[in-house]
């Protein structure tokens, strides 16, 4: 017989009357001397299924050894339900036990465990409603990221995890070698990275952005969608050494063009997540923040305010308000700062611009006033920055120029200054940290609680 899953039962594709077969973790069991209550959930979707076991239909052993966490194949006959919450329930005919859990061992026996709890049992949270609920909504985030570029003519670039430039992430890399670390191959006393596997050295990409380029430069629109890693150590609610970032870079794009697309891509995916995850919303809008499905219209439906730097900065100054970091024009933006524009000041989604040169990347477009350049930060309730974008420079005089003001040397990026010196044109982009969009999307507070398995500083364990 085929199995059905509990999604399929519950949105009524089977009729009452027929037989099925259902597989799945037991959730919870109750029930007298002549019934069992059994919920069953096979990850589907956040409800379970209540199998109901007359006793004396069952051996007495079998059901003892049912318990939460175990798992079980359930035939029985779909039945209309006089129990409350459920339409239907299956009335069990036979059932078998592929793995049992011991109550005494099984860490998930009882409800209501904290997140930092489940933290530390992260291979066993995703049976958890809530993380359950978490990852149904990152895949559907995840499809319908790729759903949007899709239906716009953006090629998904496969860019490079492994990388020989390190311009970006100066000082946040991991470093990736074969080397022996105890007999470190040396030279006059510095480390022979000829000797190492790819004769140079190597990291981890903090970016697909500098190869991103290189794909608009050809395809026209492209994104990546990959892991990023950056070694940074901040042990922060935001941050991760993992994490996954979305960069859709367009040629022929300028500053506003780029802010339009992150604007529309973002609407988009709330109202895919309204749309086709309403059940999963609601029971976390429930449990955990009794704003989120209120706060995720609240973005559609508006247009995010568009200002720049300056802009804010005065703003901020004339606020009135008390922060921990000085604001003075020039100085990087935290998120305590961010937060007061979108929540307080504007209460809605913020386009920051024209952010002063020094405190931004090297190949952002230089304006005229030769102080600031063309950079978008998109700002979010909650979160702070959830993407950072900007119009690259196309000019081959001024990039070299930014180059070496900032130390970078020409020499490795030979490659990226191609693009400019053979047929360069303007062209903008965005990176989007997933996860930072997903703490929006779902409402959890800690980053680490929006992706499967979180690396942070001393803590890799699964
Ligand atoms: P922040 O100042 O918040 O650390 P950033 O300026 O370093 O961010 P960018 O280099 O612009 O960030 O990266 C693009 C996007 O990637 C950010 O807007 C953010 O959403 C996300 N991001 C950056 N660092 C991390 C991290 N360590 N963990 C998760 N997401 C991150
Ligand atoms: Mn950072």
């Amino acid at each position: 017989m085929k199995q059905i899953f509990v999604k399929n039962l519950l949105q009524g594709e089977v009729s009452v009357g027929e037989t099925v077969l259902v597989k799945g973790w037991v959730r919870t069991k109750r029930g007298n001397k002549n019934v069992a209550f059994i919920a069953i959930n096979d990850g589907s979707i956040i409800h379970s299924i209540q199998v109901v076991a007359d006793l004396v239909n069952f051996d007495e052993e079998l059901i003892k050894r049912i318990s939460t966490g175990a798992c079980l194949a359930v035939t029985g006959e779909l039945v209309a339900s006089m129990g409350q919450g459920q339409s239907v329930e299956i009335q069990a005919k036979d059932i078998h036990i592929y793995g049992e859990a011991d109550p005494e061992t099984f860490p998930l026996q009882k409800k209501g465990h904290t997140l930092e709890f489940l933290r530390e049992i992260a291979h066993l949270r995703p049976r958890t409603n809530t993380f359950g609920a978490v990852f149904r909504i990152r895949h559907e985030m995840a499809y319908a990221l790729h759903t949007f570029y899709h239906e716009r003519g953006f090629f998904y670039l496969h860019t490079p995890i492994i990388t020989a430039s390190d311009a970006e992430g100066a000082g946040q890399m991991f470093q990736v070698t074969t080397m022996d670390l105890n007999n470190v191959p040396k030279v006059e006393g510095e480390v022979d990275y000829n000797a190492d596997f790819f004769g140079k050295s190597a990291h981890l990409t903090v970016s697909g952005q500098l190869e991103g380029e290189l794909g608009a430069m050809a395809l026209s629109k492209i994104y990546t969608f990959g892991p990023t890693f950056r070694a940074e150590n901040s042990n922060t609610p935001r941050h991760l050494a993992e994490f996954w970032m979305n960069e859709p870079e367009m040629a022929f794009y300028e500053i506003q063009d780029n802010m339009d697309l992150a604007e529309e891509f973002l609407k988009y995916l709330v109202k895919w997540a309204l749309e086709h995850c309403m059940d999963d919303l609601q029971f976390l809008n429930d449990l955990y923040d009794k704003e989120l499905i209120d706060r995720l219209k609240s973005v559609i439906d508006v247009k995010f305010e568009r200002l720049t730097y300056t802009e804010a900065i005065d703003i901020l100054q004339k606020s009135g308000q008390k922060f921990e970091f000085k604001v003075d024009w020039g100085v990087d933006l935290q998120s305590e700062h961010e937060r007061y524009l979108v929540e307080k000041h504007f209460k809605k989604p913020v386009i920051l611009t024209d952010y002063p040169k020094d405190i931004k990347a090297f190949y952002m477009k230089v304006n005229d006033d030769g102080k600031t350049v063309r950079a978008m930060d998109v700002l979010f309730p909650r979160i702070g920055e959830i993407i950072g974008g900007s119009q690259r420079e196309e000019r081959l005089d001024v990039l070299k120029k930014r180059m070496e003001d900032m130390g970078i040397p020409e020499k490795e990026m030979w490659w990226y200054l191609d693009t400019r010196r053979f047929g360069t044109a303007p062209h903008a982009g965005f990176g989007l940290g997933f996860e930072r969009f997903l703490l929006f999307v779902t409402g959890m507070s800690n980053i680490r609680d929006v992706i499967p398995f979180p690396r942070t500083p001393m803590n890799a364990e699964f």
